[in-house]
């Protein structure tokens, strides 16, 4: 009889959206058209820039001439898209190969498949509150899994000083949930810490567009982290692509353990287990990197941004302390009066008909901690603002 992996056993119920939803569809079941204010989930609101639809449209019509026509494409991506991210990432200072930059359908689906590279036995090393994908994978892959908790503390940025030891090193900036972004000297510590034990940091840089303040958008802007990190990014935050789907992940050459090349190991892994990523996505994703597709995709961000600070705003005004807002999409509040996360959740629904996400669901540490997601619609996330501050100030 066939043996199912059984670490699924071992997965622990997606409890939080699960329930967000039931309460959410009890609530619209009790007041039947009542106007909700989604800011839990962190999906975009705003459509493609018209630079990346002009792009998609021209190579679906590519696909139509003999001439013209792509069939399979490159298995780590066109050339033509590897170059443009390698040019976006020398504008920072940062110099890669081509071949350095894979192209990928999205984080999300990478950040499981990276884990392909990584020995069963080896350790994953999790800063916590984290997006739950990160455990989940591992869990799925039967890795053991050290939590490292954060917390007002530290700004919710932990360090290698009062780290366990580990293989694999999963570090989220600027971070989901807690918006959080580290420095250049807080990364250092991570790229000393890998290099001297021989772990890898897996980097996850989606939201690095929204970065205002100087901080690093990259772990390869550290010196050193050319052996020790990859890092996974996507254009789901920075360009709408949540829906259209493309992402990028960047193996240096000169990452080796065991006697392996990590870069190598990868493009074998990509040829074996992908037929690529779709010529007209690729096409579309490019597009993005133009001067033109970049001051539209900044327009877009530019109104989350503003969504941030009217909700900064109002918090500011209630005397609430929190995190994020300001390099990231999402804001980081600690729930009012020592009320729990599900607590203040029930409250915001019931109340003010605001649906944002209990900050538990992101690992123990978030237990108290609330989030709200600032891709919401302007005039939607401005009359919340309203309700929430009065409500707060109750
Ligand atoms: N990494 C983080 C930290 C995220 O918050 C998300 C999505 O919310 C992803 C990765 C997944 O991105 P993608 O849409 O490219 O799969």
């Amino acid at each position: 009889m066939l043996k199912p992996n059984a670490n699924y056993g071992n997965l622990k119920e997606s409890y939080l959206f699960y329930h967000i939803a039931q309460k959410t569809r009890a609530y619209l079941e009790e007041h039947p058209g009542a106007h909700l204010y989604r800011m839990g989930i962190g999906d975009v609101s705003l459509p493609l820039a018209p630079a990346v639809i002009r792009a998609l449209h021209e190579a679906v019509d590519d696909q139509a001439g003999k001439a013209s026509f792509h069939g399979y494409m490159p298995e780590c991506g066109a050339p033509f898209l590897r170059e443009t991210i390698a040019g976006y990432y020398q504008k920072r200072g940062v110099s890669l190969a081509a071949d350095e930059v894979f192209v990928s359908s999205g984080a999300s689906d990478e950040l499981g498949d990276l884990l392909d590279l990584f020995d069963r036995s080896d350790r994953a090393l999790i800063m916590e509150p984290a997006y739950p994908a990160y455990v989940d994978a591992n869990v799925m892959a039967g890795r053991e899994i050290l939590h490292l908790p954060s917390g007002p503390e530290n700004q919710f940025l932990p360090l290698p000083d009062n780290a366990p030891e580990a293989e694999l090193i999963y570090l989220c900036s600027p971070n989901n949930p807690t918006g959080a972004a580290y420095n250049r000297e807080q990364l250092e510590q991570w790229v000393r810490r890998a290099n001297e034990t021989g772990a890898v940091i897996l980097f996850d840089a989606a939201y690095e567009a929204f970065i205002e303040e100087d901080l690093p958008h990259s772990i390869f802007e550290i010196p050193g982290a050319r052996t020790c990190a990859v890092e996974v990014c996507s254009l789901s935050k920075t360009a709408g692509f949540t829906g259209t789907r493309l992402g990028y992940t960047v193996i240096p050459k000169d990452l080796e353990r065991g006697g392996l090349n990590l870069n190598a190991m990868w493009v074998r892994n990509r040829t074996t287990k992908t037929n690529g990523v779709s010529y007209i996505l690729q096409k579309g994703g490019a597009a993005v990197f133009t001067e033109e597709g970049q001051k539209q995709v900044r327009e877009n961000i530019r109104v989350y941004k503003e969504n941030a600070r009217v909700l900064m705003e109002a918090l500011d005004e209630a005397g609430i302390r929190y995190w994020g807002g300001r390099n990231a999409p999402y804001i980081w509040m600690a729930c009012p009066a020592g009320m729990g996360s599900w607590e203040f959740f029930d409250l915001l629904l019931n109340q003010i008909q605001v649906v944002g996400t209990p900050g538990e669901g992101f690992g123990a540490c978030g237990k108290g901690f609330f989030r709200f997601s600032t891709f919401g619609d302007p005039a939607d996330t401005r009359e919340a603002a309203d309700s929430l501050l009065k409500l707060l100030k109750k």
